[in-house]
């Protein structure tokens, strides 16, 4: 069978029972080697090209390996980017992943109470973490922040007024709008000041018979700088008391730590949020707290219990896999020295430009002689995070036309993601792990050679 011949071409039984065919068998499913085959011989036939042997089993080994490679795969992030909701934010704590594979990849406690032999609560561990870490009475766990905010709207807002500041009526990306997900929790939106400015004394004005609670959410992905004004968050809280009114408080990132003891700019954290009277704080796992995507519910026991008993708490409950994470890297957060090191977003945040740079002088000591230069750039926090901060870095340039060698890094294996600047791909090694380097540098020089 390895005669080229550009008029008959063989039958599939034939093929199946070819050397290359036997081969291609030992290591793909039956049915999905005949599929490819048969594929291949269309497009023989369609082409009039003739049938060659060595070829012919090229293309469809090529076809099987593009099908038997995963769609949801690995990815060296190269961007600088540390929280990219594309390549899945925070990269997990090694005591994430662990406690995946070590607690319950198989069957756990889930919902089973060992010591009572009775039914469990799924979230009493992250709830009881949550509690201790923040000082709330009591926490929950959803499948990420936007879920949180709808369960909080739908289980204490519905049917009447959520007050929310004209500035603070924020898109956060993939179509999450804070008009729309009150809407969608069934209460009606009451915007009080301006885009720039809004005084308690705009909350208290726009209070009324309808009113559930004062609303504010941090503004995440964006600043307004100048002349603004927005009330202290503690008096927020009071002015909703007051009224017999719920504060509750939208963090979006949800930082744990106080970012400024890293040297990054203040953000509101869910301790400081707890501490200034918010009746229930929302925010995300997968953020500043460089966990799983998860959406954190924290505040007082009987608001919070309001949520738990809510019909849309089923439908949002996360599974085992992500309360193990979540669990995991609060636990991290119980020793404030050694989180930092622990969780590779936060090590990524706080890695200073001399320590980037001493890796990318690896990287690029493991490529050919001359093929990459080092240039002086900026690495983003991502996520809709801490927008405007841009942390100092130390970047690869590669040499050679940017588009073509993004796309054939994109389709290695791994794939790796840079960024493309100045027309050059360049590659901020912030976000590349310091195992990764190697595969990196391999991933680099056949995309270069190809
Ligand atoms: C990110 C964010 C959300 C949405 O959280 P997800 O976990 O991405 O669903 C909601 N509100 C604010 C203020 C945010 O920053």
């Amino acid at each position: 069978m390895d005669a080229a011949n550009p008029r008959a071409l063989p039958a599939m039984h034939r093929l199946l029972s070819a050397p290359e065919a036997v081969l291609l068998a030992a290591r793909h499913p039956r049915p999905a080697l005949a599929a490819a085959l048969r594929a291949e011989l269309d497009a023989l036939r369609r082409s009039g090209r003739g049938f060659t042997a060595a070829s012919f089993f090229a293309a469809a080994e090529a076809a099987l390996e593009a099908a038997a490679r995963p769609g949801l795969r690995r990815v060296i992030n190269a961007t600088g980017v540390v929280l990219h909701t594309n390549l899945g934010r925070a990269p997990l704590p090694a005591a994430a992943l662990a406690a995946i594979a070590a607690e319950v990849g198989g069957y756990c406690n889930l919902e089973l109470d060992l010591e009572a032999g009775a039914r469990g609560d799924r979230h009493a561990a992250c709830a009881a973490l949550l509690a201790e870490l923040t000082g709330a009475e009591a926490g929950l766990v959803v499948n990420n922040g936007a879920a949180a905010m709808l369960l909080a709207l739908s289980a204490l807002a519905a049917g009447g007024e959520a007050v929310v500041s004209r500035g603070e009526l924020v898109e956060i990306g993939g179509g999450f709008r804070i008009p729309e997900v009150i809407r969608q929790g069934g209460a009606r939106l009451a915007e009080v000041g301006t885009t720039n400015r809004t005084r308690l004394a705009d909350y208290a004005a726009a209070i009324g018979p309808e009113t559930r609670l004062l609303l504010r959410v941090h503004q995440s992905n964006y600043r307004i700088t100048g002349f603004t004004a927005a009330p202290d968050p503690a008096a927020l809280a009071a002015l909703a008391h007051a009224h017999g009114l719920l504060a509750v408080e939208d963090l979006g990132s949800g930082a744990l730590l106080d970012l400024t003891r890293l040297g990054l700019p203040r953000e509101p954290t869910l301790t400081g949020s707890i501490a200034a009277g918010f009746d229930l704080v929302v925010a995300s796992g997968d953020k500043l707290l460089g966990g799983p995507q998860a959406g954190l519910i924290l505040g007082r026991r009987e608001v919070v219990g309001r949520l738990a008993r809510h019909p849309l708490m089923r439908a949002l409950r996360p599974d085992k896999l992500t309360l193990a994470a979540l669990e995991a890297v609060l636990r991290l957060y119980r020793d404030p020295e050694g989180v930092v090191a622990a969780v590779p977003a936060l090590a990524m945040l706080v890695m200073p430009r001399e320590a980037v740079a001493a890796r990318a002088m690896r990287l690029a000591a493991l490529l050919p002689p001359g093929a990459a230069e080092l240039v002086e750039g900026e690495s983003l926090v991502g996520g809709g995070s801490l927008p405007g901060v841009a942390l100092p870095t130390c970047l690869l340039a590669l040499p050679g036309p940017a588009e073509a060698l993004a796309a054939r890094l994109r389709a290695g294996r791994p794939a790796v993601v840079g960024r493309i600047g100045g027309g050059r791909l360049l590659l901020d090694p912030r976000t590349v792990a310091e195992a990764e380097v190697e595969t990196l540098a391999e991933a680099v020089r056949a995309a270069l050679a190809a």
